[in-house]
């Protein structure tokens, strides 16, 4: 059989999609081949359709483990949706409801079985011996770190899945988890003794998310005014305290904003209310500790705040990941505070156990410099978690924010003595006091006797703290290894302190920041309409909404406007069976909007259905010709601007580059007379900074102009 072909067709028959994801088609080959697969994959990656389409596709009954009731019933709902006979074993059934079920899986009725592992090997064997009995052909593993001890929740039950590669001799068994490091990954392939497995490893990163973090000043002001402009969004915030997060949730319902509290600490009951009203959209806010995430399903969080800082990269990067699993653009916003950084180093000290406290201590370090971190937010965490990344990722906010800079050689030169007078043997912290001129007895008393003791007094700690990260990150210092790093010099250091290479810093004031392009243009007051429908019939059939179609689905209707079932058809998520169920209604009322709008279709815009793209490294040029192409056809900068939805400074920018290519002349963007007086101010003061350019120049001239002269003196190779 051709299986290419056959996955295809079904992905698109019973999934709605016409296309794989990043490494989904190959496994399912694989496992179509009964091949053992290891799949690591970020959430929001596609695992499901993995071990899902394989099972649509062979003749018999796919078991599949999962920890968490709440996961299987989710994912047995979606399937069930989507026209695919699937079920679950729980706990909560009467014998009546097992025998019915038992009775469906005699008759091949069942095409995927959600089981927990615990019932799996239930004392009497019982369920083991059944299940032998019945056509099992293929066996996925979901959440398989859970087998690890090394892991993050190691489950003992899962240990018992040890048995099921002889239990089921021959079945292909597919292990599936989004958090894997190696040892994990080795002890999940060990334990579940898969026979000479494929091991797929996707990127870990989530183009969709666009990582922000902020000073915290006013947290609840700052909390506000962030969700003034997501009314209508699903989002999770979260807090440190079980008590701030009651606090949190009862201030924001004070200013109109529906929100619950979770945490461990609640009745079983409030809890289960709490989540159920946040899966059915019924709230939109959940102010939550850690505890809340684990095995939440919704695809439509929209954000993630977290108003307190995370004690590692690991559980942030875990908690940031449950935003935007279908897909859309989604925020990751984080209130950085250096006292936060204080008050968990003491929660990091773990009595009696140097090593481990020192391990959490590190973790929390790594946590702060991300906070502090004056470059690509993405590229870092890609580099934590042990992959390559480009330095511009154009969606966090360094990348999408243009700084002022200033020249920093005197600050780099005081700070880079103090660490040689110190002979190369303190820690941050104590070279700051140092050189602040601290009088604390922790500060030795020879140290106060050098010159350079107290000549960076002038500057605050925090600025210092600053500066120092600034310094590490361009290379000027190194931390060395260990559980107590000294700063060292590198070989960059001496040039600095010679006076021979200059040093920028970033101020924190920030000039601009530039929107992030290909905003879809769609209709607003319709996809509210969608919403609307989408609820009443989630509320029918009592399911969460994004069980019935995804927001991505519903964004792409509001966008394209179909007009019949075959233009439908041709949205993404629309399967065979969502299509009979439930395309006339949402049809009926994409027709009805367009005419009294006077609309059309504008299915013939899109593109084949192709995943999106994200990261292009060509971006940048594509989005600067798109402004070019528009300002050939005529349009003015503001009309470019408004009509991509983005600020004028980025269509000048764009427009600049083509000055030096001389595709454009700068006389469309700067006066002869203007040209010439900032061409001296570049002629005395050198193009490498734009601030003290525009400070010279003064109020009457933009940075545009200023940037358009630059481009300009370049291509004339006057620069
Ligand atoms: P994971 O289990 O890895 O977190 P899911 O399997 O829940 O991810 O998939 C995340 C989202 O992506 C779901 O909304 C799913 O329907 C969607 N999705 C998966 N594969 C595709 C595809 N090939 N095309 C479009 N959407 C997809
Ligand atoms: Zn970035």
């Amino acid at each position: 059989m051709n299986h290419d072909k056959a996955a295809l067709q079904a992905l698109q028959k019973y999934f709605g999609y016409s296309s794989f994801r990043h490494q989904q088609e190959t496994i399912v080959q694989q496992v179509l081949n009964k091949k053992d697969v290891l799949t690591l994959m970020p959430t929001g990656g596609g695992k499901s359709i993995c071990y899902q389409l394989p099972a649509v596709i062979f003749d018999g009954l796919a078991l599949v483990i999962s920890p968490l009731i709440a996961l299987m019933k989710d994912q047995v709902d979606s399937l069930n949706v989507n026209g695919i006979p699937a079920a679950f074993f729980n706990s909560s059934q009467n014998p009546d409801e097992q025998l019915q079920l038992s009775k469906k899986l005699r008759d091949n009725e069942i095409k995927l079985l959600y089981l927990a592992p615990e019932r799996l090997y239930h004392s009497d064997g019982k369920l083991i011996s059944f299940l032998k009995t019945l056509n099992v052909c293929l066996i996925a593993i979901d959440e398989a770190h859970c087998i690890s001890h090394w892991g993050h929740d190691f489950r003992p039950e899962y240990m018992a899945l040890a048995s099921l590669k002889t239990d089921f001799p021959g079945v292909p068994v597919i292990a599936l988890t989004a958090t894997a490091d190696n040892l994990t990954k080795k002890d999940i392939l060990e334990k579940l003794n898969l026979h000479q497995p494929e091991i797929y490893i996707s990127s870990f990163n989530r183009e969709n998310i666009t990582y922000r973090v902020s000073r915290k000043k006013d947290s609840f002001k700052q909390l506000l005014s962030f969700l003034e402009q997501r009314k209508d969004e699903a989002g999770i915030i979260y807090c440190l305290s079980r008590k701030s997060t009651e606090f949190l949730a009862a201030n924001l319902k004070e200013y109109g904003y529906p929100a619950a509290a979770y945490h461990a600490g609640l009745d079983n009951e409030v809890k289960a209310k709490n989540q159920e009203a946040f899966l059915k959209d019924e709230i939109k806010i959940i102010v939550a500790t850690i505890a809340f995430g684990m095995g939440i399903n919704k695809s439509n969080v929209r954000y993630v705040v977290h108003v307190d800082l995370p004690k590692n990269i690991e559980g942030y990067y875990q908690e940031t990941g449950r935003a935007g699993r279908d897909g859309l653009p989604s925020e990751a916003l984080l209130l950085y505070s250096p006292a936060d950084a204080m008050k968990l180093k003491q929660f990091a000290m773990i009595e009696n156990n140097p090593e481990q406290s020192q391990i959490m201590l590190n973790k929390l370090n790594d946590m702060v410099r991300f906070c502090e971190l004056q470059a690509c937010r993405r590229q870092y965490l890609m580099n934590y978690f042990g992959e390559d990344f480009p330095s511009n990722c154009n969606s966090c906010d360094f990348c999408l924010t243009e700084f002022k800079r200033f020249d920093g050689t005197s600050i780099a030169q005081k700070a880079l003595s103090a660490v040689v007078r110190l002979k190369e043997s303190f820690g941050t912290n104590y070279i700051i006091d140092f050189l602040r001129g601290s009088k604390s007895e922790k500060t030795w008393a020879s140290h106060k006797e050098l010159k350079t003791y107290g000549i960076g007094a002038d500057i605050s700690k925090i600025d210092w703290v600053s500066y120092f990260n600034e310094l590490i990150s361009q290379g000027y210092l190194q931390p060395s290894e260990g559980a107590y790093p000294v700063l060292k010099l590198t070989d960059l250091s001496a040039g600095v302190l010679k006076g021979e290479k200059k040093v920028e810093f970033i101020e924190r004031e920030i000039v601009e920041e530039v929107k992030p392009s290909e905003a879809l243009a769609y209709e607003i007051s319709l996809l509210s309409e969608l919403k609307g429908i989408r609820r009443d019939i989630a509320t029918n059939e009592n399911l969460p909404p994004y069980v019935i179609l995804s927001d991505a689905t519903l964004l792409e209707i509001a966008t394209y406007l179909p007009q019949n079932l075959d233009e439908l058809r041709l949205i993404s998520g629309f399967g065979d069976v969502k299509l009979a169920r439930y395309g006339r209604e949402f049809l009926l009322h994409v027709v009805n909007y367009c005419q009294i709008n006077n609309l059309t279709s504008k299915i013939a815009q899109k593109a084949p259905k192709r995943e999106r793209k994200a990261n292009n490294p060509n971006k940048i040029n594509d989005t600067a010709t798109e402004s070019l192409n528009l300002y050939k056809s005529g349009k003015s900068i503001a009309e470019i601007a408004t009509n991509r939805g983005l600020s004028q400074g980025t269509i000048e920018g764009h427009l600049t580059q083509f000055i030096i290519t001389g595709v454009l002349d700068v006389s469309l963007f700067v006066s002869e007379d203007k040209k010439q007086t900032i061409k001296e101010a570049i002629e005395s003061y050198g193009a490498e900074k734009l601030s003290p350019l525009k400070e010279v120049l003064g109020e009457d001239f933009t940075y545009a102009e200023i940037k358009a002269v630059i481009a300009w003196m370049r291509k004339e190779g006057a620069l």
